[in-house]
């Protein structure tokens, strides 16, 4: 463990994206020709994290890949990275998660995710890690590994005063309801505030009354992402929503641009923690507008020295 404790715990899946990019999508049982493939680091909490980190945050991560290659390398992309990788386990039982993931021309694409040794996290990992997050100042967690775990990792944080977000992504219809009251910031985008709430969003007063419904439910602050429009944020403190706008940019790729923008804000929480939540989403909105203008998910993903001074 880091000697001061850890600014972010984040507890979560690692994926190894293997993208082919083919003029087509293959039909059932046919073989064709592609023209590129790359391998790309990804998995929501891994974004999350090593988003933080590039920002100057000490962090962790708890995770679990396979004993395998694509586990080996995900070990040392978190290391380049500065991330502890002192929870990350290794199972011969499972393969590291995987996401296959073919691009066609017109940029449509089919994917199959196989989550693998992410599901594999469980109670004895959290015990763990436990004396780590109780010395941490955020936690983080997403529904990429069993939502069980998301969940009691959430409430061991509350227990040990240590400030949550929750993504609730992959959106699941029937959400524990626990999952709101364990959230210091529930952290959304638009389609799963849709799932979540039965309600449509498709405007910054959609997002508004969806964040609403969320916060009735009993997170402590709600923060719905609207892309280009930037955020709505509302607070239990202060349930009127705020639209925190982004300025315009070229988007090039926006894949991880959620996962860009709650591992700055998870950075915000944990160094400025008097700041008002809606002048971190604005920061966290510049952070993730870098990321949208970068190809890839990872590899779009500013450091500290790529940003303005102002943003620290
Ligand atoms: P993804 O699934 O691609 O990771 P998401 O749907 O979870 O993204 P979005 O709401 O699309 O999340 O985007 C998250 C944040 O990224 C936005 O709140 C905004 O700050 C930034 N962002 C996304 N798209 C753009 C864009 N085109 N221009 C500027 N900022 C953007």
């Amino acid at each position: 463990m880091a000697e001061e404790g850890f600014d972010v715990v984040v507890v979560g899946s690692c994926m190894t994206d293997l993208v082919s990019q083919a003029p087509r999508l293959p039909k059932a049982g046919e073989t064709i020709h592609g023209h590129k493939f790359f391998i790309g680091f990804g998995g929501k909490g891994a974004n999350q994290c090593v988003q933080a980190a590039r920002l100057g945050a000490r962090t962790t991560m708890v995770c679990k890949v396979g004993k395998d290659f694509f586990g080996d390398n995900y070990i040392q992309n978190f290391k380049n990275n500065g991330v502890s990788t002192e929870f990350v386990g290794q199972t011969d039982k499972a393969a590291t998660g995987a996401a296959s993931i073919i691009v066609n021309d017109a940029g449509e694409n089919a994917i199959v995710i196989v989550a693998g040794a992410n599901m594999m996290l469980g109670d004895k990992e959290l015990q763990g890690a436990g004396p780590a997050m109780g010395g941490a100042k955020v936690l983080i967690c997403q529904l990429e590994i069993s939502p069980e775990t998301s969940l009691q990792a959430l409430r061991m944080a509350q227990e040990r005063q240590v400030k949550t977000i929750f993504n609730p992504a992959p959106a699941i219809a029937d959400l524990d309801p626990d999952f709101y009251s364990r959230s210091d910031v529930f952290c959304c985008n638009e389609s799963e505030a849709e799932l979540l709430t039965g309600v449509a969003v498709s405007s910054v007063e959609d997002a508004g009354r969806v964040g609403a419904e969320l916060l009735r439910r009993g997170c402590g602050s709600v923060i719905v992402t609207l892309g280009p429009q930037g955020c709505v944020v509302l607070s239990s403190q202060d349930p009127a929503p705020r639209h925190v706008a982004t300025a315009p940019v070229t988007a090039l790729d926006t894949t991880g641009a959620g996962d860009s923008f709650i591992g700055a804000l998870a950075f915000y929480m944990a160094r400025y923690p008097t700041m008002p939540l809606e002048e971190m989403a604005s920061r966290a909105n510049r952070v993730a507008a870098v990321s949208v203008q970068g190809v890839g998910t990872q590899t779009s993903y500013p450091y500290r020295k790529d940003l303005p001074q102002e943003l620290f």
